[in-house]
């Protein structure tokens, strides 16, 4: 695989969706697909295991899985490796009731679903209407069963309500700049004189944006932290601006706090941690940088609440 840089195409990634084919399974099936399937023999052999994440296998840049057979029965879901991480970094229990706060179309949601091994339960928030169709949709084409799709404004339900009062952990994916994906970065490289005015006045529009961004982000975190039996939230976005990542965690740290939370590091082996200085704890959450870590631009923090981490968050 080629080396990292800003100019270097990312690997493509793929993650086994364990509730259909173990990891396994599907090396065994790319080494040797059956007879009807043998021309993606060739591709099966590129597939190599990622180093970090147990469920992910890693491609060459390029290699197009979009008609590969395992695709098309919800076996492989392709999506990036930043993607894959904070359903890993919550670590939910089968058998755990878990709320995924914002989150069509589903990708984290059916990832949480694999990790729990379709055992307990996930109530996946959507606002948008549309998009909690396709979150149902790939739901059922995942064979994520324990998934209650839920087309309501996470911010207006109320965490306190009975139905919640077993929920153990919360992945929250708010909506953000996405400036840390490729596509988003690409409208950063302006050449001409003009364009370059265009992109002051991208930037200028941009940090107003952000702001409005951070602002929601908060407040979606405050309110996952009033879920009483809450043990694990996860924090993420795809976008590498401070004030969506660090910013938005400085905010609400005393919040968290008073409610007996504190920030834990996820993935220990992984080096790249938050901007040093910018808030207390940064050296726990975790940043992906777009052009040195062959993913999307991400960021995770973990929320633990101090008596789970004593030993309770089994
Ligand atoms: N986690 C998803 C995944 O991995 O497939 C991606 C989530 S996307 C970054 C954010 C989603 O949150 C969008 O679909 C958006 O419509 C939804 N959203 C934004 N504000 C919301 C709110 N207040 N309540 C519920 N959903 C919201």
């Amino acid at each position: 695989l080629p080396r990292p840089g800003p100019d270097t195409p990312h690997p493509r990634t793929a993650r086994v969706n364990t509730l259909k084919m173990s990891v396994e399974e599907v090396l065994r099936w790319m080494a040797q697909p059956p007879a009807e399937h043998r021309k993606w023999a060739a591709v099966g052999a590129l597939a190599r295991r990622d180093d970090l994440l147990p469920d992910l296998l890693a491609f060459p840049p390029g290699t197009d899985l979009h008609d590969h057979p395992l695709v098309a029965t919800g076996a492989l879901i392709l999506q990036s490796k930043a993607s894959c991480m904070p359903a890993h970094a919550l670590v939910p229990r089968p058998g755990w009731a878990v709320v995924d706060a914002c989150a069509a179309p589903g990708n984290k949601t059916t990832h949480l679903a694999a990790l729990m091994g379709n055992a307990g339960s996930i109530a996946a928030f959507e606002k948008d209407g549309k998009r909690v169709e396709r979150l149902r949709a790939n739901a059922a084409a995942t064979g994520s069963s324990i998934i209650s799709p839920r087309h309501a404004d996470f911010l207006g339900i109320d965490p306190e309500a009975p139905e919640f009062k077993g929920v153990r952990g919360v992945l929250l994916d708010p909506s953000c700049s996405g400036s840390g994906t490729a596509f988003s970065r690409m409208d950063y490289l302006l050449p001409s004189s003009a364009d370059r005015l265009k992109g002051q006045a991208a930037v200028e529009h941009c940090d107003e944006r952000v702001e409005a961004l951070a602002q929601f982000q908060q407040a979606a975190i405050l309110h996952a932290l009033r879920f009483p039996a809450l043990q694990r939230l996860v924090y993420s976005t795809c976008s590498v601006h401070a004030r969506e990542n660090e910013g938005v965690v400085a905010a609400v740290l005393p919040e968290a706090t008073a409610r007996g939370f504190r920030l834990e590091a996820p993935f220990p082996s992984w080096r790249r941690r938050g901007v040093p200085g910018s808030v207390e704890g940064a050296e726990k959450l975790v940043r992906v940088d777009p052009d040195e870590d062959g993913t999307d631009g991400f960021f995770v923090a973990l929320f633990v609440r101090a008596a789970a981490a004593d030993g309770q968050a089994g």
